[in-house]
């Protein structure tokens, strides 16, 4: 007779996992009082730190702040004893903690989690074991680790090899000693970097294999570090506090220097101390531009390979050992204890695998296409699938049988990397999409485990039994994780961030770079706002307030929090002098413009007086179409420089001679003189574009804010004279009308640098009330019939985003073709700021593609 099932056991909780995280999710939910499960694969708790055992295995976060802080009396209880602790003494850590608080009672070891779904009916996970168990519970969390899921070999004949073979990530608990041996270290990131050193000291003769050679910083291990111990002795609970809102969880100071501006000499003195502190975000925080601006970036990887090369006796292999292929820091950077000088040892050699890629492994070595490599033994430090591989091998099912791979078979998609939707009551600890392997991670770690057990205590409190992200509200936070990706260089790297490590893995930027403190703010907030983006239900219904934590661009923000730290005064109450002094003030501290072919002043009439005029000609060569431009500044502010940096970059990119002109400003010239001037501008360079370097025939115009009003109105003007000839107009976040009532003024109306009440200001200067409906001065109430092809640039935080809305539609309404842009997570001035926010770039491109289209194809004209 067949045994009945055993009736599933019943939990609150499974967390799988018992490292840094489970460990303390454990901890929490029983403070909680809920019934937990924890498995492992592992025969003890410790997680990395129990597998990865090889020799010179330590953290490279110094210990004092990769270590637990929320227990006060458990950091009494603990001293590290080095800068850098070895992983014997982070194993006998976590073990201490397990066993200060009692955790192992509920983990059951050597045991993976093998599968999971979700019971809608139920509203219950299934859970099973490779032992054969089944559990039932409530929530379902994966403390399942970042690095964790070794990568699987892709080398031809691995199990070929009759030696010894060891993997840096289960490494064998009684240690391996390569006395005697020859032994081949297969990998250079992080473990092999650190083992290498150390299995030299023992082999008689020691190969590296490496595809990629990576940057490298010497540790300086000893100690713990006096001024950091000071800080803790002297206010532990503030260290703690300033490592939780700080960038990337360690207490550093972030410099606002910037590596295109620095000095040599500067540049020079902020290395060598970085240098010497052997820190990882010493050296990554160098500059404040280094992880975004590749000159930037280039000044510090040039020192470090200069260092490589000082410390590597022999010329070629000190050649190999410098990294070319990627930016520094888009790889994750190691900190060494003496790998470079390894390879001085006269029986170490490199071997550069794209050079001399390994054709096979064979029963007693390796082959490459031109030698051949006895061996004793091979270690293999090929690192993880990070970041996805231990959930995908659980491979969870949620909500109508949808399985989590295939849900990310693109990639990961996430709210706050905390949980997807779909998948009810699932959790995952510093998953993809949050700050994890960017960041100190047991600082992350924490905040996490926090969150999630104080979001599980309020829904406890509220009466829900399940909680699952919106799509929108994912769908916001995957865009959000990109955007900050894509304003940095680490994209650019065929790194494990991008999952570029692991074959057929979708290459996409996995962790958050936005930083730990904007990040927990972010978590934050999403609570502040009711659990804003997360649908809630229980037997006494369903709450949800939908909607996005984070539309702004990284970029863009950060730029206004520091303007707002600068306390300057609202424009509106200055006079139109001091405004102007603030704003040439302001313009001095922007860095270098881009290049173009050539720069000229002149001056050219106007129905008021001459009119400055600056010129920028492409590098190509001649003629080009020609584009009149028009600065903004509420027709009293700017002038030929405040645009200077948007000139330049029109031109390179559309490849098209610009005309910015000066015209007359408000209040000493108030409307309609900048109307005026724009037409006779348009009009005068029509007429002597062949002069001027143009196409005759071929003249856009364009104008950004005050300017794209004037230049709609010039093409107004154009048409009811019967000329010049248009081609197009440029409208980038335009003044179009004098109504300020749309819903942008009250939406966007404060807090982003163009404010409602300056546009009052504006207009109070600029036009008398009665002759604010003049087409001239409000040109969406004009005749729009005839009118030239138009590009319609609105961005979302901007009170005039409306405006440019309403004029798109009412020009689309009137027959013309018009491109509307959208410069999403902008605001009115951001889009403008060349050199200075990144995330503009693309929707500076697609204008200038815009300018491009108004023109013929020069190519069809014989350039
Ligand atoms: C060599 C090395 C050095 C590192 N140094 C640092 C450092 O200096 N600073 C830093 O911030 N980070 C460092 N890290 C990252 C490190 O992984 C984290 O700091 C931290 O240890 C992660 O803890 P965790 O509990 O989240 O995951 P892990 O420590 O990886 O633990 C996850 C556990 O889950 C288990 N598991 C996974 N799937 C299953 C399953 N299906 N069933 C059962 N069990 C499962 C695994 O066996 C593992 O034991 C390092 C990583 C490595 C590999």
């Amino acid at each position: 007779m067949n045994k009945p099932a055993e009736a599933p056991e019943q939990f609150d909780a499974v967390v799988v996992g018992a490292g840094f995280s489970g460990l303390y999710m454990l901890y929490r939910l029983r403070q909680l009082g809920l019934t937990v499960k924890a498995f492992d694969s592992a025969g003890d708790v410790g997680g990395t730190w129990y597998w990865n055992r090889y020799p010179g295995a330590r953290c490279d976060i110094p210990t004092t702040d990769y270590t637990y802080s929320f227990d006060p009396e458990l950091e009494k209880e603990w001293t590290w004893s080095e800068k850098y602790a070895t992983q014997p003494e982070i194993l006998d850590y976590l073990r201490f903690v397990a066993d200060r608080y009692g955790l192992r009672a509920d983990i059951e070891f050597s045991t993976s989690v093998t599968s999971a779904h979700w019971d809608e009916q139920g509203k219950r996970w299934s859970i099973a074991t490779d032992r054969g168990a089944q559990l039932r519970c409530r929530y379902y969390i994966m403390a399942s680790g970042c690095l964790s899921m070794p990568k699987s070999l892709d080398i031809k004949g691995t199990d070929r090899f009759a030696g010894k073979v060891y993997f840096t990530s289960q490494w064998p608990h009684e240690g391996v000693d390569f006395t005697g041996q020859r032994v081949a270290v297969i990998g250079t990131g992080s473990s092999g970097i650190q083992s290498i050193p150390l299995i030299a000291r023992q082999a008689t003769q020691l190969t590296v294999f490496q595809r990629t050679p990576n940057f490298s910083v010497p540790a300086h291990n000893g100690p713990a570090p006096a001024d950091r111990l000071a800080r803790l002795a002297q206010d532990r609970e503030e260290y703690r506090d300033a490592a939780r809102w700080s960038p990337g969880g360690v207490p550093v100071e972030p410099t606002d220097i910037l590596g295109v501006t620095a000095s040599e000499t500067v540049a020079r003195e902020r290395f060598e101390e970085a240098w010497k502190q052997g820190q990882l975000f010493s050296i990554l925080g160098i500059f404040a531009d280094q992880g975004v601006n590749p000159a930037s970036n280039k000044i510090v990887a040039d020192m470090i390979r200069e260092r490589i090369r000082s410390v590597v006796h022999d010329p070629e292999t000190a050649d190999m050992l410098c990294p070319k292929d990627h930016y520094f820091g888009t790889k994750r950077p190691c900190l060494d204890t003496g790998y470079f000088e390894t390879y001085n040892l006269p029986h170490v050699r490199l071997v550069d695998l794209r050079r001399q890629p390994i054709t096979s492994i064979t029963e007693d070595g390796i082959d490459t296409a031109d030698e051949f490599f006895g061996l004793d033994a091979i270690v293999y430090a090929t690192g993880f699938d990070a970041m996805t591989g231990a959930l995908a091998a659980v491979n969870a099912t949620g909500r109508d049988g949808l399985s989590l791979t295939e849900k990310w078979a693109a990639g990961p998609s996430t709210y706050l990397g905390l949980m997807t939707a779909g998948f009810p009551n699932f959790f995952m600890i510093t998953g993809p999409g949050s700050p994890s392997v960017l960041s100190n991670m047991a600082v992350s770690i924490e905040q996490h485990v926090d969150w999630v057990a104080d979001c599980l205590k309020d829904m406890g409190a509220e009466g829900f039994e399940t909680i699952e992200p919106t799509p929108l509200a994912e769908a916001g936070w995957d865009q959000h994780v990109r955007d900050c990706g894509a304003i940095t260089l680490h994209p650019t790297a065929n790194s494990w961030y991008m999952g570029a490590n692991v074959p057929g893995k979708p290459r996409v930027f996995l962790p958050y770079i936005g930083g730990v403190s904007v990040y927990r703010q972010a978590c934050d907030d999403v609570v502040a706002q009711d659990y804003l983006g997360f649908r809630r239900t229980g037997p006494g219904g369903e709450r949800c307030r939908d909607g996005v934590i984070r539309r702004m661009q990284p970029d863009v923000s950060l730029v206004l929090q520091l303007m707002a730290g600068l306390g300057m005064p609202p424009m509106e109450t200055l006079s139109p002098d001091e405004a102007r002094a603030m704003m040439a003030a302001a313009a001095e501290t922007l860095p270098p413009s881009p290049e173009v072919g050539e720069v000229t002043d002149g001056m050219m009439p106007g129905p008021g007086g001459e009119l400055p005029y600056r010129l920028y000609r492409p590098a190509s060569a001649g003629p080009h179409p020609v584009v009149v431009y028009f600065h903004g500044g509420g027709w009293v502010l700017g002038n030929l420089d405040s645009d200077d940096p948007l000139c330049r970059d029109l031109c390179v990119q559309s490849d098209a001679v610009i005309v910015s002109v000066n015209y007359r400003h408000a209040p000493e010239a108030r409307f309609p003189a900048a109307a005026e001037d724009a037409f006779a501008a348009l009009q005068w360079t029509a007429a002597h574009a062949g002069e001027l370097g143009g196409i005759p025939g071929q003249i856009a115009v364009a104008g950004w804010s005050a300017g794209g009003n004037i230049a709609a109105v010039a093409c107004q003007l154009a048409r009811d004279a019967g000329g010049p000839h248009v081609s197009g107009q440029l409208l980038i976040t335009p003044v179009t009308d004098s109504d300020m009532t749309r819903p942008s003024y009250t939406e966007n109306g404060d807090g982003y640098v163009l404010t409602t009440p300056l546009m009052h200001w504006f207009w109070d200067y600029y036009a008398d009330p009665a002759d604010r409906s003049d087409r001239r001065a409000a040109p969406l109430r004009g005749n729009l019939d005839g009118l030239p092809p138009a590009c319609v640039v609105t961005a979302d935080f901007d009170p005039l985003r409306d405006d440019g809305l309403a004029y798109a539609d009412a020009l689309e309404a009137a027959g013309t073709q018009v491109r509307r842009v959208r410069a999403r997570g902008h605001t009115h001035t951001s889009v403008t700021m060349v050199g200075v926010i990144i995330s503009g770039a693309p929707v500076r491109a697609e204008i200038a593609a815009a300018l491009r289209d108004f023109f013929p194809s020069r190519t069809s004209l014989g350039n």
